[in-house]
């Protein structure tokens, strides 16, 4: 049994922040989220009419093997608390507009589980999320675009993650993000994705942190239909599997290193 955490950023589509996240916000964007929040809320539920992330958690429902939470942005401890990692062998992890506003504490506590083994699948936007930054150390800036034609190939045919997906798929409608993609040298590129405007990016990267896996795949802008499309999600689901832990570090002391102002309050043991 895989236990996936399906942590999704979701102010966009609720369309509001709460009073704690708005207090977060830069002055700037306080005024101009009123407006903007709902204009998002309704293009994304165009193309999501369940949710964003309904359509991946009802796949994977679907396979005993998976149980599946969901959490996100607005919840108690941004839905990211210690007892929720405890119990998630895998995180998937959808951020955008708001990825700055995530206190680091909490950005830390996803850092130390994915170090102590939890698996880490960032998709899309959080390329530039601060789990992501975090945990490989390099600021994830890359090129982008709206609304394009993107060919995803297959690139390590022998990889787990690519397993059941033929040697290319086509999405009709999906961001454009292109090199240079900021990230450190994967240990595999499992996938390429080709734009009709000739830009290409490492769209499948895997690594490893500490006991930890990840891997970050790129198609699943909020207003394109790619969590609608079977192989996407199978290339996920492949995703979640591959990154499943091995086996889990019995402690998370490490005396150079305090993750969080939490864990310098909780006793040594
Ligand atoms: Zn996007």
């Amino acid at each position: 049994m895989i236990r996936v955490t399906i942590w999704y950023e979701y102010v966009q589509e609720a369309g509001y922040v709460t009073p704690e996240l708005e207090a977060a916000l830069p002055e700037e964007w306080k005024a101009r989220m009123h407006e903007w929040l709902p204009q998002n809320s309704e293009r994304i539920r165009r193309a999501y009419p369940n949710g964003l992330m309904e359509s991946l958690a009802k796949y994977l429902r679907k396979n005993p093997e998976f149980t599946v939470t969901m959490t996100n942005l607005m919840m108690p401890d941004y839905g990211l608390s210690d007892e929720l990692l405890d119990n998630t062998d895998v995180l998937i992890y959808w951020s955008h507009v708001l990825q700055t506003v995530l206190p680091d504490e909490a950005a830390y506590r996803v850092v130390k589980h994915v170090q102590a083994g939890m698996g880490f699948v960032p998709l899309h936007s959080a390329h530039q999320s601060k789990p992501f930054m975090y945990l490989l150390g390099t600021t994830g800036t890359l090129r982008w675009r709206e609304g394009d034609f993107c060919r995803v190939w297959t690139a390590a045919p022998g990889h787990p993650i690519t397993e059941g997906i033929p040697e290319y798929i086509e999405l009709s409608e999906e961001e454009m993000y292109g090199e240079p993609f900021d990230i450190p040298k994967p240990d595999d590129t499992v996938f390429i994705s080709w734009f009709s405007g000739g830009e290409v990016f490492r769209s499948g990267c895997t690594w490893t942190r500490g006991y930890g896996r990840i891997f970050y795949f790129q198609p699943g802008h909020e207003t394109s239909p790619s969590y609608h499309n079977p192989y996407i999600l199978r290339i996920i689901e492949n995703g979640v599997r591959w990154a499943a832990p091995v086996r889990m570090r019995e402690s998370f002391e490490c005396p150079h290193i305090v993750y969080s102002p939490e864990d310098a309050r909780r006793p040594k043991n």
